[in-house]
């Protein structure tokens, strides 16, 4: 849905709103599959396996045309390649990309329009809203073919994860679903066109769980989509009740999937789950194979680059800033766009036998680690190991604004004792160092953004590049 719409949409009454959520669907089935659509998903078929050098042939071909349309057509490149004395034909491979400097946020702020390429309509074009959990929300823009593109990898991902698409299906993803004020069912929109139970992510309270199971189960949801955190509060519904609720498929996105999340959804919706990243900016697109074994880059979607504060890219293992550039979005062409989020490429392949190239580990956002005074970056996936230690906790966040302290609050079913607050405290003396001072709080509820997306990690201390022993594995 539109960025402009969902304020609008949220403040209509619930009947208008059922129409509205009928007919977006329709329209949007009618954009995404046609025959543009069949002849990607017929590629990506054959390029999953295909050889590498033919991947990189195929990158390369469309990463030329990109680059000179953005020279001809789009006035901030133009000027970017003018004051760089560059010409098109010196950007041929993907390592001269690194010729052109990274884009961040702020670039794209700064340049508005300008980004825009001339040769297309404006009315052709698409306007989205990144997430404001990022920071100030961005306007980007996609042309038709991104749209098909991004949901011809959404296809892939489903026919990894074992997802009969047409089947019913559950949604609890960032769309405004129902009002946010709203306390009465229903909580949840159907979508007819694409047989899709919509659930809203910001009404999951203890009261209304119990409800959304029960119409997950009367809509009859083979495969769900969810926000690992959203799932999760459903799984530990089903637990508390010593119940389940078997799937054939699901899969994850938007937030990072932690282990503890991930079995206790895997056990109770008996099925393993598929993470994958993608991003409003359509740069990267991610997931995991029936492998689980870190994630599949999808090359054909744009080149993903890994690099420093500077631009340079880090080896295969280091992590660093993700700098992606768009492949299809010829109607704002990003590249070497930094979203702000944090990986690291893997050498060598995965047992699967695709030779898509490999992310290893986590995609999380700048913001989303912790550092410890002598600069290391301790990501949330390794606190959530101390929380198995606390059993009947809810939800967590630290938050951090300085090296040597972190605050937790901890959302839990009974009052935590000081025991529970010791084995927290050894934790992260053991893990961040003694010097840091741990605050605990126990906190009623802990809100989610907007967007219904959850951070357990909230740190504003910058980040230190370029070392691999400063990122915190195992
Ligand atoms: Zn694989």
């Amino acid at each position: 849905m539109a960025y402009t719409s969902r304020r609008f949409y949220r403040g209509l009454p619930a009947a208008v709103q059922k129409v509205l959520v009928a007919w977006h669907g329709r329209r949007i089935r009618q954009e995404r599959f046609g025959p543009e659509y069949d002849q990607l998903a017929r590629f990506l078929k054959e390029s999953e396996r295909s050889d590498p050098g033919k991947l990189r042939e195929y990158q390369e071909e469309r990463l030329g045309r990109l680059i000179r349309h953005a020279y001809e057509t789009v006035p901030y490149y133009r000027e970017v390649m003018d004051e760089r004395r560059l010409k098109p034909a010196d950007i041929k491979h993907i390592e001269d990309l690194t010729k052109l400097p990274v884009l961040h946020k702020e670039d794209v702020r700064r340049a508005g329009t300008r980004l825009l390429s001339s040769a297309m309509p404006k009315r052709a074009l698409k306007r989205v809203g990144t997430s404001a959990t990022s920071g100030t929300p961005l306007s980007i823009w996609w042309d038709r073919e991104v749209s098909v593109m991004n949901h011809a990898c959404y296809m892939r991902l489903r026919s990894w994860a074992g997802f009969p698409f047409g089947a019913p299906y559950a949604t609890m993803q960032g769309r405004p679903v129902v009002p946010t004020r709203q306390t009465r069912p229903p909580f949840w929109r159907h979508n007819p066109s694409w047989n899709q139970l919509l659930l809203s992510t910001l009404h999951l309270t203890d009261e209304n769980l119990g409800l959304y199971v029960a119409e997950i189960r009367r809509f009859g949801t083979v495969a769900l989509e969810a926000f690992p955190t959203c799932a999760y509060v459903l799984a530990r519904y089903l637990e508390t009740r010593g119940e389940y609720l078997p799937l054939s498929a699901v899969t994850s996105t938007g937030e990072q999937l932690l282990p503890h999340e991930r079995q206790l959804i895997e056990e109770r919706f008996q099925v393993r789950i598929f993470d994958a990243y993608s991003q409003a900016e359509r740069i990267v697109f991610s997931s995991e194979c029936e492998e689980h074994d870190g994630h599949h880059l999808y090359a054909e979607y744009g080149v993903t680059e890994i690099v420093d504060e500077d631009g340079h890219p880090v080896p295969a293992g280091t992590p660093g800033l993700l700098a992606g550039t768009s492949l299809h979005n010829f109607g704002m062409p990003l590249i070497r766009y930094a979203c702000g989020d944090v990986g690291a490429l893997r050498d060598g392949g995965c047992a699967c036998g695709r030779t898509l190239p490999m992310l290893d580990g986590l995609t999380s956002r700048v913001g989303d680690f912790i550092v410890t005074p002598d600069g290391r970056m301790v990501p949330a996936i390794m606190v959530s190991w101390s929380m198995k230690e606390v059993p009947g906790v809810k939800l967590w966040r630290i938050i951090q604004e300085r090296r040597e302290a972190i605050r937790m609050l901890v959302v839990r079913d009974r009052p935590l004792e000081e025991r529970d607050e010791k084995v927290i405290r050894v934790y992260f003396a053991r893990r961040l160092g003694p010097e840091v001072d741990v605050q605990i709080e126990q906190v009623p509820d802990i809100p989610r953004s907007s967007t219904g997306k959850f951070r357990h990690v909230v740190s504003s201390v910058p980040l230190v590049w370029g070392d691999a022993n400063r990122w915190e594995r195992s």
